[in-house]
């Protein structure tokens, strides 16, 4: 019986074994497996990945290293052109076969054409899967299915008519690699580190790979009861703070919902399904990272105010609030869901900046910044998304605060100057009026509306 050709599985936002669609049909042709991972951040478009992603990008790499070589095998590390890297790789193992999941992500969409197209005009095969969301962007439609939806409620019911997201799978047993390994390029070469060392402190509060997304979801599903009630209360982790996970795809989407049964696991659920709108939405339009969805909204007067925009992105508007959730964000790499949307109202409503700057922020910044969700969040608080709150609705940071964290515990964990006995003198006054910016937004929404 003759031994089935190598096959590459090339590794991208989707670094585990488990239930991973396209590690298991890799393992199951029965041949030699090579995992690959190609570093091509030029192949992202406008959106390579940010300093605080790449920062997780490495430790979440090192980690999928470890538990290939806990069964003897590899990752291959390369540079890119994805392309050029895979057809030498091929060509060194004798692999006739690559295989990848896909990525919604538009850049993403346009390099895998031409990837597959390249490596099939050599004689390899090419096999791709989706499993990035619930529901395959596309597949959610209404009834008139050239006409995309764009009202979350329309589009959750629609994705729950189809047949429920598949049971998580386990990770193949026993994967052969490859009589001889091909040379890899060692993880630091890749320089994903941040140069002055920012980050060192984030060993204490992440645990990037496989193993800390699974232990997370433990954790999480250990408190599901207080999330439909909690989850917006600031100063309380009833979060799964699940996210980096899931854009690194360390677990998968459906575990974290399969996770979730019950009635408690419900509003949990509903989160997943916003995160698969935010997909569906960057699938069907792909010009939304950099552009309003609301055409309109391409008109209306932004301010220039250099100032004003670094005072936000240092916590320093004078808002507690708002500058409690911006050092949270520049100490973790994260921020509480309720925090990114006063704190992105702040900045497009008060400032009247553009969401382009905020989204650009938070995309450097975040650990899990995701080119679907963090447009969808900024377009939603723009109010020039498809399914926006209205403009109108302009957030009162201070009652915002009264409500989500009435005993100051947030604000106070971010912002020593506030805690007891700190003296506030060190910290700042409002940059802006609350009332006068809100009169300020209207007046200019007025404008937008009559043109
Ligand atoms: C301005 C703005 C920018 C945002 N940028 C990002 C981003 O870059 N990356 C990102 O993952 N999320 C983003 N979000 C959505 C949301 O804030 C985070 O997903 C959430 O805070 C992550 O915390 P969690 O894992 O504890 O969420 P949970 O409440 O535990 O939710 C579980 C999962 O559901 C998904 N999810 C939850 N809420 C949303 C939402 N509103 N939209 C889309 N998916 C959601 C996430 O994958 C999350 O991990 C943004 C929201 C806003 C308002």
């Amino acid at each position: 019986m003759s031994v089935p050709d190598a096959a590459l599985v090339w590794f991208r936002l989707d670094l585990r074994l488990r239930d991973n669609p396209a590690w298991r049909a890799a393992a199951a042709l029965g041949g030699p497996v090579v995992p690959v991972y190609i570093w091509a951040p030029q192949e992202d478009g406008a959106w390579p990945p940010g300093a605080a992603s790449r920062w997780w990008l490495h430790r979440s790499l090192a980690a999928l290293q470890a538990s290939l070589e806990a069964q003897g095998l590899r990752l291959i590390l390369r540079r890119g052109p994805s392309a050029a890297a895979l057809l030498r790789l091929a060509r060194a193992t004798g692999a006739t076969q690559v295989v990848w999941n896909r990525r919604p992500e538009p850049a993403a969409r346009r390099r895998d054409a031409a990837v597959a197209a390249a490596l099939e005009r050599q004689g390899l095969r090419v096999a791709s899967f989706a499993e990035a969301t619930l529901y395959e962007p596309g597949t959610v439609a209404g009834r008139a299915p050239e006409r995309p939806l764009r009202v979350f409620t329309a589009f959750w019911r629609a994705a729950q008519r189809l047949p429920p997201p598949a049971r998580p799978q386990p990770a193949p047993r026993a994967v052969a690699g490859p009589a001889r390994w091909p040379a890899s390029l060692p993880l630091a070469a890749l320089g994903l580190l941040p140069r002055p060392p920012w980050a060192d402190g984030w060993d204490r509060l992440w645990r990037p790979g496989e193993a800390g997304a699974l232990a997370a979801l433990r954790r999480f599903r250990a408190r599901l009861a207080r999330y439909p009630a909690g989850r917006d209360r600031l100063a309380e982790s009833a979060t799964s703070v699940l996210s980096p996970h899931l854009h690194f795809g360390e677990i998968s989407v459906r575990q974290a919902w399969h996770a979730a049964a019950g009635a408690h696991g419900e509003a949990f659920r509903r989160q997943l399904g916003w995160r698969d709108f935010g997909a569906h939405l960057l699938w069907h339009f792909p010009h939304s990272p950099e552009e309003p969805l609301q055409p309109r909204f391409a008109a209306f007067p932004w301010r220039d105010d250099p100032a004003g925009l670094r005072a936000w992105q240092r916590g320093r508007t004078g808002y507690p609030l708002v500058d409690a959730a911006m050092r949270q964000l520049w100490r973790t790499g994260w921020m509480h869901n309720r925090a990114r949307m006063v704190a992105g109202s702040f900045l497009v409503k008060h400032l009247r900046l553009p969401w382009q700057e905020g989204a650009r922020w938070f995309w450097d910044t975040l650990v899990d910044a995701d080119l679907a969700n963090n447009t969808l969040g900024w377009q939603w608080t723009a109010g020039c998304g498809a399914d926006a709150a209205p403009y109108f609705r302009i957030f009162n940071p201070e009652r915002q605060q009264r409500r989500f964290d009435p005993d100051q515990a947030y604000i106070r964990r971010w912002l020593p100057e506030l805690r007891p006995g700190a003296g506030a003198g060190n910290y700042p006054p409002p940059i802006v009026a609350h009332a006068a910016a809100r009169r300020a937004a209207l007046a200019a929404f007025a404008r937008l509306r009559g043109a």
